[in-house]
């Protein structure tokens, strides 16, 4: 396969100089905001200060609002002068992740732009930036490496220190209220001002919502297979949730070599699409729900009960790798729920269910509660639990090949995100996201 940049310098340069040519400067100087828009990208270092590009910001919110009540809205924001660790990115695709649903809701003093990953074409870059070039496709991850901090240089970059870089603001509302990007990436907006260490050159030809998969859930659901504990040949694996992040681990299975995939989902319909990419047993908790776990472990005895020549007592069933992908629910569903909207008892099974010496990857987020692991079991028993957003992906590295097999037709990047939203319609996006009746979205920008 040849490596090459998706987008070609030339036609960022090309552009740039008919929009020179075509009174761009009426919006920087103040005038028509649409004239903004449609101005040049900036091929050189320097200052950005004046640029202005619509943005989807979040303001402040009482408690219990709903998605539709939240004080938000699209907005033009005038970008300041850019910071030299700092790139402008034009927005091509933003994943909706189920996360920003109760984000949207929140109370923002500065408003600020949500969205924490996106694809994009790289137009400036600050004067010590060197991982990016002007003209780039560029996937902004929901973690950055910066490749020297403490964890970065324990092969934590999933955990890397440097997410921010003051000072935040990065430009003003025509009242000239401060903005802010609420994970100094705000990807529900037509540009992007962010810290390098975010984003990644893609060289594989990949389309930009397809990308965009990658940016959070897509990567996370591939790290519980790759990552700290990466998934072995001929093993059984367990995937608890089959929304975005539990379809890429059912992918990532099944790319890893997995024999038996069996993936636990109430939603029909997510029941049918981990089926199409790989998945041999599907399960639906809410059926026999008492019962999932000793279900699940009798699915997992292994061929043998003869300890002396590979197997394992028959009390002591198990797959080999669970992923929890399942979480707590942020607003109650349209779709079916699960039996259990805090989130909690997946954990639970999670621990149950996995064999004396597997391995247990959590990776879902919003639980609400507690729950308890026999204390000898946590203090002298053999269960490997590895918990982590990106679980030990390293972005630079791993994202890149991630997006190679999406060229290759090895993972189905779409099945995670079908439907897509224009800006404007941002919180419809945000809206069929929570209640579950897409599987995913992401916003696009023409
Ligand atoms: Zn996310
Ligand atoms: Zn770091």
């Amino acid at each position: 396969m040849a490596v090459r940049k998706a987008v070609s310098r030339r036609s960022v340069l090309k552009k740039a100089a008919a929009a020179v040519g075509g009174g761009a400067a009426a919006g920087l100087l103040g005038g028509d905001p649409t004239a903004a828009q449609a101005q040049a990208p900036a091929v050189l270092t320097g200052t950005q200060a004046g640029r202005r590009f619509r943005a989807f910001m979040c303001f402040q919110n009482p408690p219990n609002t709903s998605i539709q009540d939240a004080r938000s809205s699209v907005e033009t924001v005038t970008m300041r002068a850019l910071h030299p660790d700092r790139i402008v990115v034009r927005t091509e695709a933003a994943q909706v992740c189920y996360t920003i649903v109760g984000q949207v809701v929140g109370n923002y003093t500065p408003p600020a732009i949500l969205g924490h990953s996106a694809v994009g074409i790289v137009e400036a870059i600050g004067s010590r930036v060197r991982r990016v070039e002007v003209g780039d496709r560029v996937l902004l991850a929901n973690t950055p490496q910066c490749g020297v901090c403490y964890n970065c240089l324990r092969g934590r970059s999933d955990r890397c220190m440097n997410t921010r870089i003051e000072p935040d603001v990065i430009g003003t509302l025509a009242d000239g209220t401060e903005v802010i990007q609420q994970h100094d990436r705000g990807g529900f907006a037509e540009l992007i001002v962010t810290p390098e260490q975010y984003a990644i050159p893609i060289f594989y030809d990949v389309p930009p919502v397809e990308l965009s998969m990658l940016g959070c859930s897509g990567a996370c659901g591939l790290g519980t297979t790759i990552g700290v504990a990466p998934v072995e040949v001929g093993a059984d694996v367990v995937v608890l949730g089959c929304g975005p992040l539990g379809l890429a681990a059912v992918q990532g299975a099944r790319i890893k070599g997995a024999s038996q995939i069996i993936a636990v989902e109430p939603i029909a319909a997510r029941r049918a699409v981990a089926q199409q990419l790989g998945a041999t047993t599907v399960i639906d908790p809410n059926v026999d729900t008492d019962n999932v776990v000793a279900r699940i472990r009798d699915l997992c005895r292994g061929p043998s009960a003869r300890t002396w020549a590979g197997g394992r007592p028959a009390a002591q069933p198990g797959p080999d790798f669970v992923v929890e992908a399942v979480g707590g629910d942020i607003f109650p569903p349209k779709e079916v729920a699960g039996p259990d909207p805090t989130g909690v008892l997946s954990l639970q099974w999670a621990w149950q269910l996995c064999s004396s010496a597997g391995h247990v990857t959590t990776v879902a987020v919003s639980q609400r509660g507690t729950f308890s692991v026999p204390a000898g079991q946590w203090s002298n028993g053999s269960k490997n639990h590895h918990p982590g957003n990106f679980n030990g992906v390293s972005t630079l590295r791993d994202v890149q090949l991630f997006a190679r097999l999406i060229e290759k037709g090895q993972f189905n990047a779409r099945a995670l995100g079908p439907d897509t939203f224009p800006l404007d319609r941002t919180k419809d996006a945000l809206q069929v996201v929570a209640d579950r009746t897409t599987v995913g979205a992401a916003i696009v920008f023409s």
